[in-house]
């Protein structure tokens, strides 16, 4: 089966078209719109077209009707001459705090599912997801990368543990924040408040490490009892990473499993561990609870992993970010970029709500997609004619599957 790249491309042009000629009105504008920079890219166009900026709301949505962007970004920062073409001359005024929580940086289940690599050096190839060849130990990977609802359900845990650490560790209020999918493979937290505007890089590479559990140190939760017994000094209660580690280390020391105790209590002193647990569940105080320093160290790793947040700390720390625009189309999957209060995040179901292209039927021949998808799952090397929803359909030509559309476009778009 071959591709007919311009008809697929077509097929996508004519989707966005549809969807902002219907939809601009509900999309809204940032905040403080005429200080904003934004960014473009076209089905068409070559590059992005930079240093656009708009004077009102209907100027910006007249925009987005007329020219039907494929990807479209605006910037964290505020600047007096955002249209200026240099970064001089635009006069930063500030930033929003922004936090980017990708699939790309998660260990998934499912990546084995829809993943795929391929050696260009020594021709090996396999599923799911790997740093480097298994084979020759080259890291220049080919990858196929698709997301499903796995995925999204893992990163959308991720941001639950940032909302934690914004709103109880730092003090924002749930109106200063707000979460949106990316349209493809994770999700964007903003923070738009005046206390971190005027952030320069370091701060926010503080804050960065901050939710991410990096430079725990084990004076943070023990006191030294004697020069190699160490006892812990923090109680579930405490704020901040004091009160996490306690309730991590409380779990940990009552449910969990023999392997991870193994990797980090010395195997001769499990006796010891085991009266060390009857009287923590005895008394409930985690102050019985003594450690070598070697151990502590283990159990911090342990904790940083579990209890920090995997964010891609390079757009939390960049000043001059242009991040996507809620509302607009993603142009390589035409999912939303949908925007959700933090109120909802738990039970929203992101790939339904961000699906706005909608589910008529459209007729393709498709040949080998991935086993799961978004919220769908395929039989094992298929190849045929099927129905699939138009959302679906989208998603699958901006991800390059071999897909070829049979209905006619204008029965598809009227
Ligand atoms: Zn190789
Ligand atoms: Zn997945």
């Amino acid at each position: 089966m071959k591709n007919s790249p311009d008809r697929n491309l077509q097929f996508m042009m004519k989707a966005f078209r549809w969807y902002y000629q219907r939809y601009s009105e509900r999309i809204d504008a940032p905040s403080s719109l005429e200080n904003r920079e934004f960014g473009f890219t076209f089905f068409r166009g070559k590059g992005m077209i930079r240093h656009v900026s708009f004077r009102d709301a209907e100027e910006f949505r007249k925009y987005l009707v007329e020219k039907v962007p494929q990807h479209a970004f605006y910037s964290s920062a505020y600047y007096r001459f955002p249209s200026a073409e240099t970064m001089d001359e635009k006069e930063w005024l500030g930033a929003d705090l922004i936090f980017d929580i990708d699939v790309d940086h998660i260990d998934t289940p499912c990546k084995v599912y829809h993943d795929s690599w391929l050696c260009p050096k020594c021709g090996a190839s396999g599923r799911g997801a790997i740093s480097a060849c298994p084979h020759c130990g080259n890291e220049n990977i080919k990858r196929k990368t698709w997301v499903c609802n796995t995925c999204l359900s893992v990163a959308r845990d991720e941001v639950i543990k940032l909302i934690d650490f914004l709103l109880n560790d730092f003090g924002f209020s749930q109106d200063e924040l707000y979460v949106t999918f990316s349209g493809h493979r994770g999700f964007h937290v903003h923070v738009e408040s005046e206390a971190v505007r005027s952030m320069d890089q370091d701060l926010r590479r503080e804050i960065s490490d901050y939710v991410r559990g990096v430079g725990l140190v084990p004076e943070a939760f023990t006191v030294q009892a004697s020069p190699r017994v160490f006892k812990v000094s923090v109680d579930p209660e405490m704020p901040g990473w004091h009160g996490r580690i306690a309730r991590y280390l409380l779990f940990w020391l009552l449910a969990a499993d023999e392997a991870e105790v193994s990797r980090v209590i010395n195997p001769r002193k499990l006796r010891y561990f085991d009266e060390m647990k009857k009287a923590l569940e005895k008394t409930g105080d985690l102050s019985v609870v003594t450690f070598s320093r070697r151990e502590i160290s283990k159990i911090l790793e342990i904790i940083a992993e579990k209890e920090g947040v995997k964010i891609d700390e390079r757009v939390t720390i960049d000043i001059k970010r242009l991040i996507r625009l809620p509302g607009s189309l993603h142009g390589k999957t035409g999912l939303q970029v949908y925007k959700i209060s933090v109120d909802e995040l738990e039970n929203k179901d992101v790939i339904r709500a961000s699906a706005v292209l909608g589910d008529r039927k459209v007729r393709v021949m498709l040949k080998n997609p991935p086993e799961k998808v978004l919220d769908r799952i395929f039989p094992p090397d298929f190849e045929g004619v099927m129905e699939l929803p138009l959302y679906l359909v989208a998603y699958l030509i901006g991800n390059g599957a071999e897909i070829k559309v049979l209905d006619a476009l204008s029965s598809v778009f009227y």
